[in-house]
């Protein structure tokens, strides 16, 4: 997060010099987070709620949706060919400028994906050492059997990037298909997966990121997280 001092921020805000700034302090003008602002060096960053003499100058409220991505749709900011998450949410712009997808899914790929402006919880979500489980449904071209399991437990090794995947958990739903558990995300893993196999993926979707599940959100629609789910990852 954007962190600095207040009086940079006002000064900055405002066009005006740090002596005013200061003026402002001593004449009890500005307010952090609903409190008198304590000093010139006090610490505020891009949610902090701002206001001098009565007129607010910084007010974002932290932002968390799911939406449930349809195929075709980018898991990008910007695109040139194709419809992008953030296109979905309804929102004003200043709003969308902010926002930010945590954790991609492939074009053709479909499911759960975060969007959120609060850069330090989705970094908190998609950090490698807490492994939060995201669940994949998988519908392959070729049958599947349980010698898949093992494999997908020991791990598999890539030598482009020189990587051997953690433990997935992989559970035979019928013959075309498996749900599959991460609990990392490397580019096309369950794809590069299955490829060790010979066994194309025809369709990729995901239905849960940790506690953050689709269940009946239909697609292409959104939701807010509930605050449990916010707060799930702290
Ligand atoms: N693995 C893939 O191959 N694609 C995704 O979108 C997610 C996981």
């Amino acid at each position: 997060a954007k962190r600095g001092r207040l009086d940079s921020f006002v000064a900055k805000k405002l066009q005006v010099s740090k002596k005013a700034v200061r003026n402002l302090l001593i004449e009890k003008q500005l307010w952090v987070d609903g409190e008198l602002a304590t000093g010139l060096d006090q610490q505020i960053d891009e949610f902090s709620h701002i206001v001098c003499a009565s007129e607010v100058l910084q007010q974002f409220t932290r932002r968390y949706y799911l939406l449930h991505k349809p195929v075709g749709v980018v898991s990008a900011t910007t695109d040139d060919i194709h419809p992008t998450a953030l296109s979905l949410l309804a929102l004003q712009q200043s709003e969308q400028a902010m926002l930010h997808i945590a954790g991609r899914l492939d074009l053709n790929s479909t499911g759960a994906l975060i969007i959120t402006n609060d850069a330090k919880w989705s970094d908190a979500l998609m950090a490698p050492e807490r492994k939060v489980a995201k669940e994949y449904l998988v519908t392959l071209g070729n049958p599947i059997d349980a010698s898949y399991i093992q494999p997908f437990l020991d791990g598999m090794y890539f030598g482009y990037e020189d990587i051997t995947t953690k433990p997935a958990e992989l559970e035979i739903v019928s013959d075309y298909q498996a749900k599959v558990t991460l609990h990392e995300g490397k580019y096309h893993q369950i794809k590069r997966m299955f490829g060790r196999f010979r066994n194309p993926v025809v369709a990729l979707h995901r239905t849960a990121i940790g506690e953050i599940k689709l269940a009946d959100l239909p697609l292409g629609e959104y939701r807010e997280l509930t605050q449990a789910e916010v707060d799930s990852v702290k």
